[in-house]
């Protein structure tokens, strides 16, 4: 006899929406939170393009709703952090903060994804002193003062303009000479006129005394031209992707180049019968909120079927 018949680990807009479908499926599922209890999105503001929210939807909320939602079904949502697996036990075995250990039919993991830094000692040097991941978390604190945001992307984009409506002047440090980001974020950045983006820059370094005061960059690396930069900055925003937090089950399940778990094309069911995956922790190629409850939705359905067989 299991402890759950569906586990569900991961509380984003996946682990949400596999535990709505489960619940309503009568598998009354037990959901652990993790470390960031909603996931990735609780460190952004409005979502804009989540279907059904004409004007946006305040990110926070829109998870306190799913969390709402997925309890009104029966799911169990409970805090913890998953410190190892055996998945190849049955029922699976999951471990939880390292105390105790919970029995499964079936597991669908919703872990996400986590933001990646550059690899510079002074990230670590300066951490909580000027370095972050979350313009949205920490911006706060570096109201009128002038800050950098690392990348070219959608979200280093959606970053810089977050920190833009706080901060005097924002840099973004961008290492090609295009932004790889959507043209309607494109245009934002160019509009703000307080957002200056350097193309071909990549940070060598971080200085100051007791937190962040400025940044060493090279201007066009190995090129003629080259160029060492000083920039004068009070924080430093890492927005240059993410890595699926895969690495526990990987004993277990195959994962491509950059980690990310496998499942069976048009599916959400992996090599091992009755584990099933959901979300970014799966997802390479789209890691939206609404994918991800997509695929939530799938995982929850393919667990029900596998339970009744
Ligand atoms: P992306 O992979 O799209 O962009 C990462 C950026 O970081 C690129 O400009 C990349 O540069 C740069 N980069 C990566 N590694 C380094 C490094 N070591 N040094 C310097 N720069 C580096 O990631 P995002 O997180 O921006 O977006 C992920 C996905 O999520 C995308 O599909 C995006 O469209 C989507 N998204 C959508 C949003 C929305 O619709 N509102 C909001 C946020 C994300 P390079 O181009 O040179 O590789």
């Amino acid at each position: 006899m299991s402890d759950t018949k569906c586990l569900i680990i991961g509380s984003g807009p996946a682990g949400y929406t596999a535990a709505i479908y489960a619940g309503r499926a009568n598998l009354s599922p037990t959901l652990y939170e993790g470390m960031q209890p909603g996931g990735q999105l609780t460190t952004t503001t409005i979502i804009e393009n989540f279907p059904g929210y004409p004007e946006g939807v305040d990110a926070n909320q829109m998870m306190a709703d799913l969390r709402q939602q997925a309890q009104r079904f029966g799911a169990d949502i409970r805090p913890g952090v998953i410190t190892s697996v055996d998945l190849s036990a049955t029922p699976k075995r999951i471990e939880i903060d390292g105390e105790h250990t919970v029995t499964a039919d079936s597991v669908i993991i919703a872990t996400g994804a986590a933001a990646k830094y550059l690899g510079l000692s002074d990230e670590q040097k300066y951490a909580g002193q000027g370095v972050s991941a979350c313009a949205t978390c920490d911006g706060f604190f570096y109201r009128r003062k002038t800050v950098a945001v690392v990348g070219g992307g959608d979200t280093a984009c959606e970053e810089a303009l977050y920190l833009a409506g706080l901060c005097e002047k924002v840099y973004m440090i961008v290492r090609k000479p295009y932004l790889r980001a959507s043209d309607i974020m494109q245009k934002r950045v160019f509009d703000a006129p307080n957002i200056e983006v350097l193309f071909e820059h990549e940070t060598i370094g971080l200085t100051g005394e007791g937190g962040v005061e400025g940044a060493n960059l090279v201007y066009r690396r190995g090129k003629e031209d080259e160029q060492m930069v000083h920039i004068a900055i009070k924080g430093f925003f890492l927005a240059i992707g993410h890595t699926p937090n895969s690495a526990l089950f990987k004993n277990y399940l195959p994962t491509d180049n950059a980690g990310y778990l496998l499942h069976e094309p048009d599916s959400q069911r992996t090599v091992i019968p009755g584990v099933f995956v959901a979300g970014d922790v799966a997802d390479p190629h789209f890691r939206q909120a609404v994918t991800a409850a997509a695929s939530g939705c799938r995982a929850a359905i393919e667990a029900e079927r596998f339970l009744n067989q």
